[in-house]
C-alpha cells in the first residue's frame, strides 16, 4: 500500500467541484431568512411582547415572564415551521469554541402521541450539565452547576434543523463562566460613560454603541492532505515541514485571481451567512499561499463577535462539503505569513455619529478629538492589559517573531493626524481661547480629506484608520471578546477620569471648551510614548521602545500577570467588569491552556518523530547501505559510492540529534508536569519544553530535504498550500 501522502494526493487529483446554489441572484431576497430577528418578532408578536424585547435590547431591561413566554411560542413556530425539530442554548465558554446542547421540541403525551412544545422558561434559561468545561475553579465539580441565560440583544438563528438561541452562561453563584458576560459589561460601561461625555456637546444622545467590524484571515487545505498530517488535526499547525521552494516571495498570491475550487466554497459559506444574517461583503487572497480572507459589514460589537463566533463555526462545516479543511491557527504555516483577525472599533451615537470620525465644524473637531485622544491614552494606560487580553499559545508565533503586529503595544495615527496632536500639545490653545477673539483658531482644522488620506502602516497593532481602530493583534482564531471587553472597559473608564477632569475645571470658573481643550492637551502629552508611526517589526524600534518604557512581552506566561495586577483589579473593580475571582480564574483558564497546548504539540512531535520520521529515515538509509554494500561487493573502489556514504552519515547525525533531542524534551516535560504553581508551569513550558521545538524541527527538515521524496511519508509545504 502506498504511503498516507501518496494515498491523499491521489485524493486531490480526484476531486470536483460542488454545485453551489444560492437560493436567489438576489441577497436581499434571502438576506437573514434565517435568524428570528427584530423585524420578524415586530411582525409575529403582540406590540407589547415587541416592545418589551425592545426595551430589553436598548435599556437592559428584563423580559416579564409572559412575555417571554409569548416571544417563546412565536419563536417556535417560525422555527418549527422552517423544518426545525430542535433548539438548544448557544454560548461561548472559555474554552475558546462555541458550546450547544440539543433539547428536542417534542414531548410525548399521555394518550401515546407527542407534541412540540418550547417554554418561555426554557428560552430564558436553562442548566446545561456542564461542568466540565474550564471555570478556573469558581464552579467546583460538587456544586457543578452552570446556568445559560437568554440575551436578547443577540437574535435567535436556525442552524440545520436546531433553533440556536444566543444566551449568557455564567455559575450557580452568578459569577461569569463565558466571554459574553464581561462583554456585555464592558459595552454597557462604556455606553455609560461615553453617553455623559458626549453631553458636552450634544445634550440629545442618549446612547452610545461600540461597533465592530472584523476581518478574518484563515488558510483553506485540502481534507485528504490535512489528514495526512496528524501535527495539523491535533495541533491545528504543521510542527514540521521544510519551506516550499516556492512560496510567498513572488506575492502573486495577495489580491489574485481566487482558485475555482476555493471560489465555490466562499460562495457556499457566504450564502450560509447571509442566511444567517452574518453581512458578509468581502473575499479576496491574502498574502500567503492558500491564504485568504472574508469581512463582513461592521455591527454593533455583541452581535458582530456573535458572528464571529458563528462564522468561525459555519466556516469548518461548509469546508467539509468541499473536502477543504479551514485553518484557523494562528500560525498554520513557520515561514510564511499567519493569520490575525483585525478588530475594527468606533463608537456610535443613537443619533447615528461616529465618535470616531472627524467632524467638520469646530466643535465636531473637538467631540472627535475627546473620544480620539480618549482612546489613545486609555491604550496607552493599559497597554499590557490589552497585549494580555489577545495572548495565547499560537498567537506568540505572531506577536513574537517579525510578522504581524509585534508584542509591542503602539498606535499609528498617520500623519495628519500625529502632527495635530503635535499641534495641539505645543501650541497655546487654552490661552487663546481665553483671548474669546480668538475663539477656536487654536483648533488646527482637520482635513476633509482625512477619511481616504489615511497611511497604511501593517506593522502597527492598533492603528486609526480615518473613522475607526484597527485592532491588528488578535489571532485569527480567538474570541474577539476577549479583547474588545479590554478595549471597551479601558475606554470607558478614561472617559470617566476625562469627566472628572473636565468637570474638576469647570467647578474652577473655566469655560466649557477651555476646559475641554485643556484635558486634551493634558492626555496628549502624557500618552505621548505610545505614538508610533514607524516600522513596528524594525529592531530600532524594539530598542525605542524600551527606551520609552513600553512593555515587551514576546510570549503568554508573562503577557498575562497584567490580567490579574493591582492597576487591572482596581480597574475592573471600578467598572463592575470583572470581580476580582472572575479575574483570577480567567487568568488561571488562560495559562493552564497555554501549557496544555504546549504539552499536547510536545507529544505529537515525539511521536511523529520517533513513530514516523525516524523509521522513514532509517528506510531510506538501508537502502543506500544496500546499495553501497552492492557495489563494494562489486569490488568497485569506494569513490564510486561516496556518495551513499555521505548520505548514509549525514541521516545518522540528524536522526542522532533528534532522538537525543526529543529525549531531552520529554525529560524537561515531566519536570514542568511536576510543578504546582500554574504560572511557573507555564513559563517552564515556554521556556524549557518549547525551546527543543525549533532545533528538532530543523533537523526534520533536513531529513526532509534528504530522504527519497517517494518514501517521506508527511505532505510536504508545496503540497499542502498549492495543491488544490
Ligand atoms: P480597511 O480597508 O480600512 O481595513 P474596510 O473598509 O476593508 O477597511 O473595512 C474593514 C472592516 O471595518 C469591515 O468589517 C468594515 O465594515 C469595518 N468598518 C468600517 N467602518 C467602521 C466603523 N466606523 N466602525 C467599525 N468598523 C468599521
Ligand atoms: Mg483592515
Amino acid at each position: 500500500m502506498p504511503n498516507i501522502r501518496f494515498q491523499a494526493l491521489q485524493a486531490v487529483l480526484t476531486r470536483t467541484i460542488p454545485e453551489t446554489k444560492a437560493p436567489s441572484p438576489k441577497i436581499s431576497d434571502y438576506y437573514g431568512a434565517n435568524v428570528f430577528d427584530i423585524k420578524k418578532m415586530k411582525e409575529l408578536l403582540s406590540k407589547e411582547a415587541y416592545n418589551s424585547i425592545v426595551n430589553s435590547i436598548e435599556k437592559g431591561e428584563p423580559i416579564p415572564r409572559d412575555m417571554a413566554e409569548q416571544v417563546a411560542t412565536a419563536m417556535k413556530a417560525w422555527a418549527l415551521g422552517k423544518g426545525a425539530t430542535h433548539y438548544t442554548h448557544w454560548f461561548q465558554p472559555l474554552t475558546g469554541t462555541t458550546a450547544e446542547k440539543h433539547d428536542a421540541f417534542f414531548e410525548p403525551t399521555a394518550d401515546g402521541g407527542a407534541i412540540e412544545v418550547f417554554s418561555g422558561d426554557a428560552l430564558a434559561q436553562q442548566e446545561p450539565d456542564a461542568s466540565s468545561f474550564p471555570s478556573g475553579g469558581i464552579r467546583n465539580t460538587f456544586e457543578a452547576r452552570g446556568y445559560t441565560a437568554w440575551d436578547p440583544s443577540s437574535p435567535a438563528f436556525l442552524m440545520a434543523r436546531t433553533l440556536c438561541i444566543p444566551t449568557v452562561f455564567v455559575s450557580y453563584t452568578g459569577e461569569a463562566l463565558d466571554y459574553k458576560v464581561p462583554l456585555l459589561k464592558a459595552v454597557s460601561a462604556l455606553d455609560k460613560a461615553a453617553v455623559d461625555v458626549c453631553h458636552y456637546f450634544d445634550k440629545g444622545i442618549e446612547k452610545v454603541n461600540a461597533s465592530l467590524g472584523i476581518e478574518q484571515e484563515y488558510f483553506l487545505v485540502d481534507i485528504a492532505l490535512f489528514n495526512a498530517r496528524p501535527d495539523l488535526y491535533l495541533t491545528g499547525r504543521t510542527l514540521f515541514g521544510h519551506m516550499s521552494a516556492k512560496n510567498q516571495q513572488l506575492e502573486d498570491h495577495y489580491f489574485g485571481s481566487i482558485p475555482e475550487r476555493v471560489y465555490a466554497f466562499m460562495q457556499d459559506m457566504e450564502t450560509e451567512s447571509l442566511l444567517l444574517g452574518i453581512p458578509l461583503k468581502t473575499r479576496h487572497n491574502e498574502v500567503a499561499p492558500s491564504q485568504f480572507e472574508c469581512a463582513p459589514i461592521y455591527e454593533e460589537i455583541n452581535l458582530a463577535i456573535d458572528h464571529n463566533q458563528l462564522l468561525m463555526d459555519l466556516m469548518d462545516r461548509v469546508a467539509k462539503r468541499h473536502n477543504f479543511k479551514v485553518l484557523l491557527h494562528e500560525k498554520p504555516y513557520a515561514g510564511i505569513n499567519g493569520s490575525g483577525k483585525h478588530n475594527n472599533w468606533s463608537m456610535i451615537t443613537n443619533t447615528g455619529k461616529n465618535l470616531l470620525s472627524p467632524g467638520k465644524t469646530p466643535k465636531n473637531n473637538l467631540m472627535f478629538l475627546t473620544f480620539f485622544v480618549n482612546t489613545i491614552k486609555a491604550v496607552y494606560e493599559h497597554a499590557d492589559l490589552l497585549r494580555a487580553s489577545i495572548a495565547s499559545v499560537n498567537n506568540d508565533h505572531r506577536l513574537g517573531a517579525n510578522e504581524a503586529p509585534p508584542a509591542i503595544i503602539s498606535i499609528f495615527l498617520g500623519s495628519q493626524l500625529s502632527e495635530l496632536l503635535d499641534e495641539i500639545e505645543t501650541s497655546r490653545i487654552s490661552k487663546k481661547i481665553k483671548e474669546e477673539a480668538l475663539l477656536w483658531q487654536g483648533i488646527p482644522k482637520i482635513p476633509q480629506i482625512l477619511k481616504d488620506n489615511t497611511d497604511r502602516n501593517r506593522t502597527s497593532p492598533f492603528a486609526f484608520t480615518g473613522n475607526k481602530f484597527e485592532l491588528r493583534a488578535v489571532g485569527s482564531s480567538a474570541n474577539s471578546a476577549s479583547p474588545m471587553t479590554i478595549l471597551n472597559l479601558i475606554v470607558a473608564d478614561q472617559l470617566k477620569k476625562f469627566k472628572y477632569d473636565v468637570d474638576k475645571l469647570l467647578k474652577k470658573g473655566e469655560k466649557k471648551d477651555v476646559a475641554l481643550l485643556m484635558v486634551i492637551k493634558k492626555y496628549i502629552k502624557e500618552s505621548k510614548s505610545i505614538r508610533f508611526e514607524g516600522n513596528g517589526y524594525s529592531e530600532e524600534w524594539e530598542k525605542e521602545a524600551e527606551k520609552r518604557g513600553l512593555s515587551n512581552f514576546k510570549t503568554t506566561p508573562k503577557a498575562l500577570d497584567a490580567f490579574i495586577s493591582d492597576k487591572s483589579e482596581v480597574l475592573y473593580a471600578e467598572n463592575a467588569v470583572f470581580t476580582k475571582r472572575e479575574a483570577h480564574a480567567r487568568h488561571d483558564i488562560l495559562l493552564e491552556s497555554f501549557y496544555k497546548k504546549l504539552q499536547i504539540e510536545a507529544r505529537v512531535m515525539g511521536e511523529l518523530v520517533t513513530n514516523v520520521i525516524i523509521p522513514s529515515a532509517i528506510d531510506y538509509q538501508s537502502k543506500l547501505v544496500e546499495n553501497a554494500k552492492g557495489l563494494k561487493d562489486l569490488g568497485l573502489n569506494s569513490s564510486v559510492y561516496q556518495v551513499q556514504l555521505d548520505i548514509i552519515n549525514k541521516l545518522a547525525e540528524h536522526i542522532n540529534f533528534i532522538k537525543e533531542n526529543v529525549d531531552q524534551m520529554i525529560a524537561e516535560r515531566k519536570k514542568a508536569n511536576d510543578i504546582e504553581d500554574t504560572r511557573e508551569k507555564a513559563i517552564a513550558y515556554d521556556e524549557k519544553v518549547k525551546s527543543y521545538f525549533q532545533p528538532i524541527r530543523y533537523h526534520v527538515d533536513k531529513l526532509e530535504q534528504l530522504v527519497d521524496d517517494s518514501l517521506w511519508p508527511l505532505p510536504k509545504f508545496r503540497e499542502l498550500l498549492f495543491i488544490k
